[in-house]
This record gives structure tokens, C-alpha cells and sequence, in this order.
């Protein structure tokens, strides 16, 4: 019989904390919580495999889970000494999803079921307090008819105001038992109305109505978006979780929090949270009451801290505090509620965080013993320090400010001011920097929040929808801006007599939660002392090296600064843009016959040495991996007929004689044309001179530093032996030429770029003659698929979205693809070279899951962009380490 059905709490745990892919992070962590004696509602987890067993039965539930339900149900219904649907003191439960990784607000929750006509009396006898009551269940009709009958919660709310408004009051705080008894009537009456059937008043349907609806929304469009963007699978499903409630709202010596073991924006060592006094768990979350800090220490004047509110439920809190940290070795993100002075915990998870507290943690955590380096390393997600390296507002820079809210995410932007998620993709996908400015976010506004720069919202606090949303994906937010207001009718975001119109240009600072009209000049980051310490660490760890896609003298710097190893791609045809050389390098193409070539080319030739020259002294003694001209030719020709004429003028010819030339280099597939090793073949002094001058420059800087470098002369497009041949034999006899010239010699290595599906068959034979190889992994997808990576954006983008692809392949390794070539050209070359140096330089070898995939084939370096190499070194680390999966940051 397979087990469907997790007890947790009194006394009864079958579950714990690594079960997460069958009980989901929530179940899971329940029970890891209860048997560590922490005061836990009992309850029960139906698991993840009852979501797959009934997406794929047609939506319909094991046989025998009813009868494992109703086991665990009776367990708890004993455990609290009240009967589930008993008149006279019923058991209420609240039924919640929880997937395998956390995915805030994208699924459903039912709280106070079992409520009815006759228990909601038991209730309030039980309780004393008729109000609490009644209210608890309005509450549960406005849950269940929103979340598993489908009545639009304006209809709840409608009800609501209209009882105020004839009660005479503002707040829902001052209405009477008998108020929301007359609000629970109208509900019935609408929600009948509504659906055409009566309110459900068996608890066990109800019940089973709800959980169904937890299962089902696994599969509602904003789990599905969020499921997309996070790469979440949908096989994983939801698990549900039955659990015996408790009260926050059951009067002041009642609350409900949420807080953060550490602070999730700085990743400061101080307690962090927020709460509520006499309210329920999602009245937090929510952002409708804007909670209290749980600390004196976070308090600002005027605000009542929990510590001085009810000083011993804060005294047991900070002692779960310490318990769950050293439990769980990492900062815990719990919430809990506070029934009568007594703290119950409803939840724990590793605590989402910003890429700056992310990295503090993981450095302080280590330093105190909690962890060791190489935890510290693995914690990290790679992709979270791209967000350190980037630009914060200069501090000099004058600036308007509009006014200001909490600081719920760090980073600055600028954009244009945007009131709705479906605007702020859209244009977004034009190109456009726009800020999401909302009264408040929900999860249906996820896509606008993923494609906008930052996000400002008037409503809610540090841990609302929208602080948390951004700090996940890294966006900066200001949060709960209550000075500022916005109006969607016309548009407009004001204060204090300002007003920003749509369209119109705002800058967030997340870091101070200032917003600013107009936009505010920005700074480059300064790498902290943690960042230092953390590369550091994983330097140690890593096999792979990492090295930099560099060509002018501040790409190597850069690249240096941020721990390059070398040069792993220098793309020479960029050099031959600047202003001074394209003269030259048109002379060249203009050029009737070799002689015309070889004296423009030789104008050419004292830029390149001293391009090579100065990249070999920045890199004093790192490999530098020169590649020889790969582009067409065409594309160093104007196309316009201004410049055309300019160019005519330049040159002493006729406009005439320059488009001519220009049709004749034009070709239908430019990118499988006349480029790479083949113009090297057709024009042989281009390869000469640029070997001339990567030998000349070094020889240079040998006798300057002392330190002779070490070039690494690559050729592209490689797709037989005998091209490597051909263009190997020319650069091998440049070489003896400038050595025989200057009367001193260096070492050298020549190798060849992988990137057409041939070169990988016959790699064994192209090995034979390469001292090295580097995957060109950009031309290997695009030859790899058969599609262009100049055009491939009119339709690729809709295959991710369908999920006939898993991710853009120009983005990350096609795997199964692109990467079953990289492997078998890495075992074809190295069966013939054992030692056969290995590299990439293609996109991919800045995207840490390529990486984690170059690892496994053994390459020997990879190389990308200077601002990704720190990305690049902690992903290495990882890869070598083998870590695999989600991380919290
Ligand atoms: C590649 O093809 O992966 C590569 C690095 O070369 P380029 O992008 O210059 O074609
Ligand atoms: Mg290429």
C-alpha cells in the first residue's frame, strides 16, 4: 500500500527536513519542527505524489487516500481533544499548499475550515467570544468561495463595505458579533447565488473541496508563470498540508508574524520581523495592516514592538530563534502565531535574501562555526553576485526626491513609470526601462515585476507580495510608500504637490527606499570585503580556470580586477573598428590584388603589435588566446550612402566602385559564408600579418618585462584538418621569420575553435596538429540546431515560453544537444592528445549551469566576459563541489 499521508506533531512525525520532494518544503519542515520539540499544531501532509497520481489519472485521487485522511485526521482531532465538525467544540484546520521549493503566494490557502452553521456556535462558546466567531466564519466563506468556488473577492468585499457603511463604521475592527453574522448571511445568499448551490456545510466536503483546489491551482496560470521563470518542473507537483489551526485574531493577547532569523536585505545578524497584533497569518502577508516590528531594536518612535507588547511569547521567539538556526544551519524565514501568550510556529524555510545578505551570511555564518568554507561557497548562487557587480545611485549626483517607503530590495533604477504588469512587460520587451508602480502587487502581477527594473508599490511592508517577490529575482523595490499616492484612473503617481505622470521617469534606490523623479546618475559597485573572501574560498575548490573575453586594454583590466586567469578569447576583428584602422582594413577589401592587400595590411600592422603588446603586459605572463580575423568581410564596408561616399573620398575611388565591392562580398548566409579560417585561406597575408604582430608585440614585452608571454594563436571555424594545416603552417613560418629577425625565440601554441558539427567528427584527426581547443559554443548552437543566431529571436523566445525548449540555447548549453557535440569533441581530441588543453568561449562560459556542465567533461578553462568572470569562479567552484539545484538566494 503506498503511503500517501504524513503525520507531524504531537508526538507523531513521519516526516523530516530532507523530505521536501515528497512532503514539499512546508510539510517537510513542519514535522523536522515538531521533533525537535518545537511547538507545532499537529496536523497531516498528503504528499507530492498524490499531485502527480492525480494530474496523471485524469484528476482523480488514489482509492485508498480517503481512508489514510481520515486516520491522520482522527490522530490530530485526539492530539487537541476536539472533533472535526463537533457542534459542541469543533476542530478547525487550515489547508495550505507547499511544493518542494518555495513559490510565495502562487497557490492557494483555506484557513478556519470546518466551520458551519452549528460549529461556528460550538466555536463561539467554546471561546467565549461570539465575535471572533462569526468573523472567523466570514473569513472562511470570503477563503473557501474565493479560493475553491470561484467567486471574485470583490463580491466579499462589497458586503463587508456595505455592512460598515449601515453599521455606520470605518474600521472592520469595530463591527459586533451580530454584524458579521448578517455578513456571513449575505455571503451564503451571494455565494448561492453565484454558483447555484448553497454554501457547503459538511465539513468533509468541504474539506475535500479545498484540497482539491490546492492541488488544482498547482496548475493555474501564475503557477505556471512562476513555475517558467524559476525553471521549476512541472512534474514536481504541490504537496497539501491539513493542519489544526490557531488563532492570531482571538483578541490583543493574539497575534501573527513573520520574520527572518537574520536581516534578508543586509544579512546583518539581527532578529528581523514583523507582526500583527489580533489578526490571522495572512493579514501579514497580505499587506492590508501594516505590520509592527517584533524587535525594540527595529522599532522607530511611535511603533509597539512585540518585545514590549507581549514580552514572553518574544522571550520563546528568540529562543526558537537560536534553536532553528543551529538546527538548521542557515537563516529561517518562520512564521508563527501567538493564540493566548502561547507561540506557535506554522512554518520554516531557509529564508529568501538579496545577493549582498547572501553573501554576508554565508561569510559570517562560516567565521562563527555554523558552517564550513565550503558550505559558505555552495550557499551562494552564482547568478545572485551578478547583482553585487551592479551600479548603485552616486551619492553626488543631484536628485528630486518625490518621497519614500522601506527599503525592501536593494539596487537602484531608472525607468518610465508604468501602472500595470501587462504595460510594464510589454513595453519592457521593446527594449524599454520601465518601474512598476502598483498600490500594491499580487502574484497575477508577476510577469510586469520580472520584466520591469524596479518596483514601487504604496501599500504593505517588508514582507509583503511585492518585498518579497523582488528581493527573489533580484529587482530593486521600494515597498509600502504610503506618502506617495497613485491613481490609476488618471495615471498619475504623486506627493507632497508633485505628480509623475505615466510614461514619465522615476529612479528607486532599494537600498534607502527613496524614490526620485527624473533619473539619478549611477556609481559601479565597490567590492566588499566578504566578496574578496568568499572568491577566495572558492578559488580554493575550483578545478576549472576561468579566464576573459577581452580585446581592449580596459576589458583586461577589468577582467584582472575581477580575478581572470587569462585571456580565453580575444576576437581581433573588434580592433579593426577604430577610426584610425578602418581606412586601412577598406584599402585591404578594396584592394584589386594581393601587393594592394599586403601594403594596406602593413599599415595595419604597427596597431596590432601594439594592441598585442599592451594586452600581454596588462595580462604580465596569464595565456592570452588571440584569435585571427573570423568575420566576413562585408561587415567592415559601409552600407549607407553617405558613408559610402565618405569611404569613396577616403579611399580616392568612386561610390560606384564601393558598392560594386560591397555586392560582391554580399551573401545570402553570411554567417556559414566567407569567413573564419576560409578568408584566412583565400587571403593569407590577413593571417600573417596578425601572426607577425602577435609574435612582434611579444617579443616586445619579452624584452621590456623580462617575462617572455606565452600567446595562444587560435583559428576559427575550423572544419577539417587540413585547414588547421594549411593555416598552422602559415603561422609556424611567420613565427621562425620574427625569430630568425629578432634573434630570440618564445613558445607559442597554436589550437583551433570547435564550432562546427564536422570539426567535432574529425576532432581526433584536428587534434593531431591543435596544441589546445575552444568550444565556440555561440556558432556550435547555431550550427548545432541549424538555426541563426541573428534570427532566431523571432521564434525562439516563443518555443521557451511553450516549453519546446527549456531555456534560450544561446543562453545556456543545449545539453542534450550542443553539449553531447562538446563531449564527444572533448574525448575525440583528447584520445589522440591526452592532454589536449580544453576551453570554451562562447556565451555559456558566463552561465553557471553550462559551467556545471563543462565540468563534467573535463575542459580545462572556460571564458566570458570580464563583469562575469567572479559569476564564473563561484560556478566553478560549485561545479567542482558538484552542487546541484536550488539555493535560497
Ligand atoms: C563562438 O562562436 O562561440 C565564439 C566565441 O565566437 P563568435 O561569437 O565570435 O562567433
Ligand atoms: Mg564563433
Amino acid at each position: 500500500m503506498t503511503k500517501w499521508v504524513y503525520s507531524f506533531g504531537a508526538g507523531r512525525n513521519e516526516g523530516r527536513a530532507d523530505m521536501k520532494n515528497l512532503l514539499g518544503g512546508k510539510g517537510a519542515n513542519l514535522a523536522e519542527m515538531a521533533s525537535i520539540d518545537l511547538p507545532v499544531p499537529p496536523g497531516f501532509t498528503l504528499s507530492t505524489e498524490v499531485c502527480t497520481t492525480f494530474y496523471d489519472n485524469n484528476r482523480c485521487y488514489p482509492d485508498d487516500l480517503d481512508g489514510q485522511v481520515r486516520e491522520a485526521l482522527t490522530r490530530v482531532e485526539k492530539a487537541v481533544g476536539r472533533k472535526f465538525g463537533d457542534p459542541g467544540n469543533p476542530l478547525l484546520v487550515s489547508v495550505r499548499s507547499g511544493a518542494r521549493v518555495s513559490m510565495p503566494g502562487m497557490m492557494d490557502t483555506v484557513l478556519n475550515l470546518g466551520l458551519n452553521d452549528d460549529t461556528v456556535e460550538g466555536l463561539a462558546a467554546a471561546g467565549k467570544d461570539p465575535r471572533f466567531a462569526w468573523d472567523s466564519y466570514r473569513r472562511f466563506i470570503q477563503m473557501y468561495g474565493s479560493v475553491v468556488l470561484g467567486v471574485d473577492h470583490h463580491r466579499f468585499e462589497e458586503i463587508i463595505d456595505h455592512a460598515k457603511l449601515e453599521a455606520g463604521v470605518i474600521e472592520d475592527t469595530a463591527l459586533s458579533a451580530a454584524h458579521w453574522q448578517h455578513v456571513v448571511d449575505a455571503y451564503k445568499d451571494m455565494v448561492a447565488q453565484e454558483t447555484g448551490k448553497p454554501f457547503p456545510q459538511d465539513p468533509q466536503e468541504q474539506l475535500w473541496g479545498a484540497i482539491g483546489a490546492v492541488f488544482g491551482s498547482w496548475m493555474n496560470p501564475r503557477a505556471i508563470t512562476y513555475r517558467r521563470l524559476h525553471d521549476i518542473p512541472a512534474d514536481w507537483g504541490t504537496a497539501v498540508n491539513v493542519q489544526a489551526m490557531v488563532y492570531g485574531n482571538m483578541g490583543n493577547d493574539c497575534a501573527t508574524g513573520v520574520c527572518f532569523t537574520r536581516d534578508p536585505s543586509t544579512g546583518e545578524n539581527i532578529f528581523y520581523g514583523e507582526y500583527l497584533v489580533n489578526a490571522q497569518g495572512e493579514d501579514v502577508v497580505a499587506g492590508i495592516r501594516t505590520p509592527q516590528p517584533v524587535s525594540k531594536a527595529g522599532a522607530k518612535p511611535g511603533e509597539t514592538p512585540m518585545e514590549a507588547v507581549m514580552p514572553q511569547a518574544y522571550a520563546d521567539l528568540i529562543r526558537v530563534r537560536e534553536t532553528l538556526e543551529k538546527h538548521y544551519r542557515d537563516m529561517q524565514d518562520l512564521e508563527f502565531t501567538v493564540q493566548q501568550g502561547k507561540l506557535y510556529l506554522l512554518q520554516t524555510r531557509n529564508g529568501k535574501r538579496t545577493a549582498a545578505a547572501s553573501l554576508r551570511m554565508a561569510v559570517d555564518m562560516a567565521r562563527e562555526g555554523l558552517i564550513d568554507q565550503t558550505e559558505a561557497v555552495r550557499r551562494v548562487n552564482p547568478s545572485a553576485l551578478d547583482q553585487l557587480l551592479h551600479p548603485t545611485l552616486d551619492p553626488r549626483a543631484p536628485r528630486k526626491l518625490l518621497g519614500k517607503g522601506l527599503p525592501a530590495s536593494p539596487g537602484a533604477a531608472s525607468g518610465a513609470v508604468v501602472f500595470n504588469a501587462d504595460e510594464a512587460e510589454s513595453r519592457a520587451g521593446k527594449g524599454e526601462a520601465v518601474i512598476l508602480v502598483r498600490i500594491e502587487t499580487s502574484p497575477e502581477d508577476i510577469h510586469g515585476m520580472h520584466a520591469a527594473r524596479g518596483i514601487l508599490t504604496t501599500r504593505g511592508g517588508m514582507t509583503s507580495h511585492a518585498a518579497v517577490v523582488a528581493r527573489g529575482m533580484g529587482r530593486p523595490c521600494v515597498a509600502g510608500a504610503g506618502g506617495l499616492s497613485v491613481d490609476y484612473g488618471s495615471q498619475t503617481l504623486s506627493a507632497g504637490g508633485k505628480t509623475v505622470n505615466a510614461g514619465e521617469i522615476i529612479t528607486l534606490d532599494g537600498a534607502t527606499g527613496e524614490v526620485f523623479i527624473g533619473s539619478v546618475a549611477m556609481v559601479e559597485p565597490a567590492m566588499s570585503g566578504d566578496f574578496a573572501t568568499l572568491m577566495e574560498w572558492a578559488d580554493k575548490v575550483r578545478r576549472m580556470g576561468v579566464r576573459a573575453n577581452a580585446e581592449t586594454p580596459l576589458d583586461a583590466e577589468t577582467a584582472r580586477k575581477f580575478g581572470a586567469e587569462g585571456i580565453g578569447l580575444s576576437r581581433t576583428e573588434h580592433m579593426f573598428f577604430d577610426p584610425q584602422r578602418i581606412g586601412a582594413v577598406r584599402q585591404m577589401i578594396m584592394s584589386q590584388n594581393e601587393a594592394g592587400r599586403r601594403a594596406a595590411l602593413a599599415r595595419l600592422l604597427p596597431f596590432q603589435r601594439e594592441d598585442f603588446r599592451q594586452l600581454f603586459t596588462i595580462m604580465a605572463g596569464l595565456p592570452v588566446t588571440i584569435r585571427l580575423l573570423d568575420p566576413p568581410l562585408h561587415e567592415f564596408l559601409p552600407h549607407a550612402d553617405a558613408e559610402m561616399e565618405e569611404v569613396a573620398r577616403g579611399l580616392s575611388t568612386d561610390v560606384e566602385t564601393i558598392r560594386r565591392r560591397a555586392a560582391e562580398l554580399a551573401e545570402a548566409n553570411p554567417m556559414l559564408g566567407h569567413r573564419g579560417c576560409r578568408l584566412g585561406i583565400s587571403y593569407p597575408e590577413i593571417y600573417e600579418m596578425q601572426a607577425r604582430a602577435i609574435f612582434e608585440g611579444a617579443l616586445e614585452v619579452a624584452k621590456e618585462t623580462g617575462k617572455p608571454p606565452h600567446p595562444e594563436i587560435m583559428i576559427p571555424l575550423i572544419a577539417t584538418r587540413r585547414e588547421l594545416e594549411i593555416t598552422r603552417t602559415q603561422v609556424d613560418k611567420v613565427a621562425e621569420d620574427v625569430f630568425a629577425e629578432a634573434g630570440k625565440r618564445i613558445e607559442y601554441s597554436v589550437g583551433t575553435m570547435i564550432e562546427l558539427p564536422r570539426a567535432v567528427l574529425v576532432a581526433d584527426k584536428i587534434a593531431e596538429l591543435a596544441d589546445f581547443f575552444s568550444f565556440g559554443t555561440n556558432d556550435l548552437t547555431q550550427t548545432v540546431f541549424g538555426l541563426s543566431r541573428d534570427d532566431a529571436g523571432k521564434f525562439l523566445p516563443r518555443y521557451v515560453e511553450a516549453g519546446i525548449l527549456p531555456k534560450d540555447p544561446f543562453v545556456s548549453i543545449d545539453v542534450e544537444g550542443v553539449g553531447e557535440m562538446m563531449r564527444v569533441g572533448a574525448e575525440k581530441g583528447r584520445l589522440v592528445k591526452p592532454g589536449l588543453k580544453l576551453g570554451i568561449c562562447g556565451e555559456h562560459g558566463g552561465d553557471p549551469a553550462s559551467i556545471a556542465f563543462c565540468e563534467t567533461i573535463g575542459l580545462d578553462y572556460v571564458s566570458c566576459s570580464p563583469y562575469r568572470v567572479p559569476v564564473a569562479r563561484l560556478a566553478a567552484a560549485q561545479a567542482a563541489l558538484g552542487v546541484q539545484g536550488d539555493r535560497t538566494a
